[in-house]
């Protein structure tokens, strides 16, 4: 990448846009902006200040009244920074100011009507102009991008399901800067076709909106154009140059009323300001100078600008005004902001062979795509030539990379028809041929058949492979070729002086400015006095002078300070309901989330300053997800399900029957002698019952009931004898043998029923 340091500054224009018909109505005040289109001056009149008071003046790179014609502001201002740009410089040009004032107007205008054609088809037209003049030897590659930034998300307005969508990440790449992640590229290979791109987005930024008007003042709109244009160099080799070109339509600059508002509509206010306000702090901090620190990352606006501003940019912005007196608070606003945003400095360089251009990936798979189709044609060719038994010459196959594409394509069609005719008529001959057996005939008639499918398939092949070819050398433009410029000679001649003038007139401005300069300092250094007199009228005149530029001064301060405390107290005000709204919250996690649950949340909380938002962490982190699927939860040490400090003590006490049911899985078994068995054997003693199970050693020896019935001898005695007998004597041959164990663990144990069929 070459690198040339030398830095130039943000150009400012300014705009004022004619008095509508309502505020002409509106009484006979007229406008209060004046412009001095010679000097780049605006001069701005307070409606609601006495005479007395000074007017304000600012002076700016160039100024256009409400009389001044779209190709006029581009002819001047924006022409230089398009060339740039094709010339592979990062270029931008942005338009700021309150709703109403002209920003769309300046930037898209009325696409119809070619006087007022704005910026953007202007760049259109700019564009692809300069590719079909360009020398044959320069290949480009036109790509548009057309987004939103509304409420802070980045929103694709080529996406086709733009509404349901989610919003777009930005990331960095230390190569290319801030960059849209995802983002739709359409590739375009003439103003048509740029144009449909603007028109498809520009329908999709409307749809959803309910007024137009209303979302267009809150949301910024970037129309980004790569220009990449490959020429061979002085080493033979083909260079890449890349030209970026953002095209951005601001939010209205007005401040978003936040009064009486509250909740959602609260934080939308606050967001929609955040990337204007964001924007405003960029350009103090690099019009300053002084604070190192760029406030690039508050908002996305200002990440996406990041290079435009203080970067390797070059920088146009049209700050764009409303001449009524109702608005002269945001005009003033505007016009100091612009003033500001003169004073940043870009260090333009151009792009030169940088690692992500698409137009090199589009030469080598042309270059592999023809490759492979011209490998074809010889392989088709070569046949071709064996069948008419000529032998076959290996520079021929050099020979037909240089023919014309569509001489070897028409050779390869005839190829196909000379040799399907040839099968036809050979398995015309087979089934005439009386010498061959039935079988035998199909046989060959079939393999014939074959070869044909096959000829076919193979030529299908071709087709889509010509065809994919084909479409995309049609997007690389080739300069003087693709592209036909209709305009006639006249026509040109006519452009290149209209430009001129326009470049003549920038430099006579700059020449007056300069001067104007130039004469405040020297003035007094050439000015002999020839009498005292003389010399009094002329300090006082000065002293005058200088009086006047000290009260608008003052006036100034005094202005910058209300601003200052207006806008602080707007700020506060955010604040208190910004707080207000987070007691709110408070209350309610203290008051209805329990604290474990809270502090779970909690610590499962982290921050990713990415995406400038709170995520949840999740549970399992994804490199150890094994080890820590083997571990236990801590909850369930030696229990089935987390059991309350209290009711472990229940348990031990063995009280309240609620709790018995909670370690009813536990294995071991009970060791004392079941109570029950002797209490029921005693009310009815079985003629069949063993009398030696009680002292049986099988018992003894390990069989145990699950500890949770055991020891509830009373309700044993209350509980219904509904019990089989046998069911009994069953389960002490089992106990005898020694199988009990199965039978005391059954988890659904805890009723009574089941006490029974242990005895
Ligand atoms: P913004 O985009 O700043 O909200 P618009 O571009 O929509 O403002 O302009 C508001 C109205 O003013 C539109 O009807 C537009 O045609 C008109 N307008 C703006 N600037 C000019 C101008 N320089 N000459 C004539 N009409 C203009
Ligand atoms: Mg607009």
């Amino acid at each position: 990448m070459s690198k040339n340091k030398s830095s130039e500054s943000v150009k400012v224009v300014v705009r004022c846009r004619p008095l509508s018909r309502k505020e002409e109505s509106n009484g006979p005040a007229g406008g209060i902006v004046q412009m001095d289109l010679r000097l780049g001056q605006v001069i701005l009149r307070n409606p609601r200040a006495p005479p007395s008071e000074p007017q304000k003046t600012f002076t700016f790179d160039a100024v256009y009244d409400a009389n001044s014609k779209q190709r006029e502001l581009y002819d001047e201002s924006v022409r230089p920074l398009i060339d740039s740009v094709l010339g592979g410089f990062n270029g931008t040009i942005f338009a700021y100011g309150q709703t109403g004032t002209g920003k769309t107007y300046t930037m898209q205008g009325a696409w119809l009507d070619p006087e007022r054609r704005g910026v953007i088809p202007n760049a259109f037209d700019h564009i692809f102009t300069h590719i079909s003049r360009s020398q044959s030897d320069k290949q480009y590659l036109v790509r548009a991008s057309y987004l939103e930034i509304y409420r802070e998300e980045i929103r694709d307005l080529l996406d086709p399901n733009h509404g349901n969508a989610r919003a777009l990440e930005l990331r960095e790449n230390p190569e290319t800067g801030v960059y849209v992640q995802d983002l739709t590229s359409c590739v375009c290979k003439s103003i048509k076709e740029i144009e449909e791109v603007m028109n498809v987005g520009n329908q999709a930024r409307a749809v959803g909106a309910t007024d137009m008007n209303e979302h267009s003042s809150r949301s910024h709109a970037l129309f980004l154009i790569t220009v990449e244009c490959s020429q061979p160099g002085p080493d033979g080799r083909k260079h890449i140059r890349v030209g970026r070109l953002n095209l951005v339509d601001l939010a209205g600059s007005e401040r978003q009323t936040k009064t009486g508002v509250q909740g959602e509509r609260l934080k939308e206010a606050a967001k929609i300001n955040l990337s204007l306000s964001a924007l405003g702090n960029v350009i103090s901090a690099l019009a300053d100078g002084r604070s190192g620190h760029v406030p690039y990352r508050d908002s996305k606006l200002t990440r996406l600008l990041q290079d435009s501003l203080g970067g390797n940019a070059k920088t146009v912005m049209v700050a764009t005004l409303g001449p009524a007196p109702q608005h002269y608070d945001e005009t003033l606003t505007t016009l100091r902001y612009a003033n500001r945003a003169k004073n940043i400095q870009n260090q333009p360089r151009v792009n030169e062979d940088p690692k992500d251009a698409l137009l090199r990936e589009f030469q080598r798979e042309i270059a592999r795509l023809r490759a492979q189709l011209n490998h074809r044609k010889w392989r088709s060719k070569q046949k071709s030539e064996q069948v008419e038994d000529e032998s076959w010459d290996g520079d021929q196959e050099k020979e037909i990379e240089d023919e014309e594409d569509e001489e070897v394509e028409k050779e390869g069609e005839d190829y196909v028809k000379l040799e399907e005719q040839r099968l036809e008529s050979e398995k015309e001959a087979i089934r005439g041929d009386q010498d061959l057996m039935a079988d035998e005939k199909q046989k060959l008639l079939g393999e014939k058949e074959r070869m044909m499918v096959d000829l076919r398939k193979e030529q299908e092949a071709t087709e889509q492979l010509t065809a994919k070819y084909k479409a995309m050398e049609s997007k690389l433009l080739v300069g003087g070729k693709n592209i036909i410029d209709h305009t006639n000679e006249q026509q040109k001649m006519l452009e290149i002086k209209r430009q001129e003038i326009a470049e003549q007139t920038r430099k006579e401005r700059e020449i007056q400015q300069q001067v104007l300069i130039q004469d405040e300092e020297t003035l007094e250094l050439r000015e002999t006095f020839t009498s005292l007199q003389q010399e009094v009228e002329a300090k006082t005149k000065k002293l005058k002078k200088l009086y006047a530029k000290l009260q608008a001064i003052k006036v100034e301060i005094k202005d910058v300070n209300d601003e200052h405390v207006r806008s602080r107290q707007e700020l506060e005000q955010t604040q208190n309901e910004l707080t207000r709204e987070l007691k709110f919250k408070y209350l309610i996690i203290e008051n209805f989330i329990p604290p474990e649950e809270k502090n779970k949340i909690m610590n499962r909380l982290v921050f990713d300053p990415e995406e400038d938002q709170w995520k949840f962490q999740s549970l399992v982190p994804a490199e150890s997800k094994s080890s820590q699927m083997k571990k236990r939860p801590a909850s369930a040490v030696g229990y089935k399900r987390p059991i309350s400090q209290y009711a472990r003590v229940a348990i031990a006490m063995g009280g309240h029957s609620r709790y018995r049911a909670e370690n009813i899985m536990f294995l071991e078994l009970d060791m004392t002698p079941p109570n029950t068995a002797s209490v029921d054997r005693s009310k009815d003693a079985e003629p069949n019952q063993s009398p030696s199970v009680d002292s049986s050693p099988t018992k003894e020896k390990g069989v145990r009931k699950s500890q949770s019935w055991c020891q509830t001898p009373k309700s044993m005695t209350s509980s219904p004898s509904n019990v089989s007998l046998a069911a009994c004597h069953s389960a002490t041959t089992a106990a005898a043998h020694g199988r009990l164990t199965d039978f005391s663990v059954r988890p659904t144990a805890g009723t009574q029923t089941h006490h029974h069929h242990l005895c």
